[in-house]
């Protein structure tokens, strides 16, 4: 595989200015891709991070603000950054509650950001794609868009939502040159991660070093967090060549937990 094969290729990568959505920035614009990365925010520290991956791996890099809690600008930051190649559904937050005790606005936000928001800037995306004949949508998913976790109903509802939206995406675009998957992070130390830390230490009546080996790496059998670098490395190979016959299907990586 040339190194910067994606020379050429837009990628948008919606909640990219830190974590899971910032790996995959950096590993599609370290493939030579044109990168627009997104948040809800607009601070200089989101402006200079788009200069600094531009600088570190010679590409084009824009930041867009969007509210991907809001269809609207879900849309508008497909037009507004011109048409993708390549669309990284990566937004998403979390809540950590009992069914009894979990906030109807949390339950609302989570649909919101982590499922439908990936629906609308398809539906802005997709039509530019057929039309060049070519094109990658990448849903980040997780492992719990496979199986479940107590507490996360919310989340776990909305990923095993993004792994049904990717199969119709994939059957809507099959024999167009566009491919959609999900990719299935276990656990990767991120903010997200980080905040939830807290919530299950008062869940489980646990210490924080109790809590990520017993309740968050329990799951994970190689007794490891994945990293932001696996997961990007894992989307560019979904842009690849190699990748043209994967469509419709979930790629794990999250250390055999879903092997349980
Ligand atoms: P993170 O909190 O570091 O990143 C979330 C990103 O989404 C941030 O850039 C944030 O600014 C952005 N975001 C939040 N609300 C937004 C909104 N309304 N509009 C636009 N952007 C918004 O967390 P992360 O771990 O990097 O998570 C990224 C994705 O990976 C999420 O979809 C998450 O569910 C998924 N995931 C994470 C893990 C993990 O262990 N970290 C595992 C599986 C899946």
């Amino acid at each position: 595989m040339n190194a910067q094969f994606l020379r050429g290729k837009r990628a948008i990568v919606t909640g990219s200015n830190s974590g899971i959505g910032l790996g995959i920035a950096e590993a599609l614009a370290g493939a030579g891709a044109e990168v627009v990365i997104n948040s809800f925010t607009d601070s200089a520290e989101d402006h200079a991070l788009a200069a600094r991956l531009a600088e570190s791996h010679g590409v084009a890099v824009r930041y867009i603000q969007a509210d991907m809690s809001r269809p609207d600008q879900c849309r508008g930051l497909v037009e507004q950054a011109g048409g993708c190649d390549i669309l990284v559904n990566n937004a998403g937050i979390q809540h950590v509650a009992r069914i009894e005790e979990f906030p109807a606005e949390k339950w609302d936000a989570i649909i919101a950001i982590n499922l439908s928001s990936a629906f609308h800037t398809s539906a802005a995306a997709l039509a530019g794609m057929y039309a060049k004949g070519w094109g990658r949508v990448i849903n980040i998913a997780s492992a719990h868009g496979l199986t479940a976790s107590p507490y996360k109903s919310a989340y776990v509802a909305a990923k095993h939502g993004v792994v049904g939206l990717s199969k119709t995406t994939a059957l809507e675009a099959a024999g167009k040159g566009v491919t959609c998957n999900a990719i299935c992070p276990g656990y990767v130390l991120t903010p997200i991660v980080e905040k939830q830390i807290p919530d299950q230490m008062k869940t489980h009546n646990m210490d924080r070093e109790t809590v990520i080996r017993e309740v968050m790496l329990s799951r994970q059998p190689s007794g490891e967090f994945a990293t932001t670098g696996q997961v990007g490395g894992t989307a560019v190979f979904l842009c690849s060549d190699a990748a043209d016959q994967i469509t419709g299907t979930t790629i794990s990586v999250d250390g055999g937990w879903t092997a349980m």
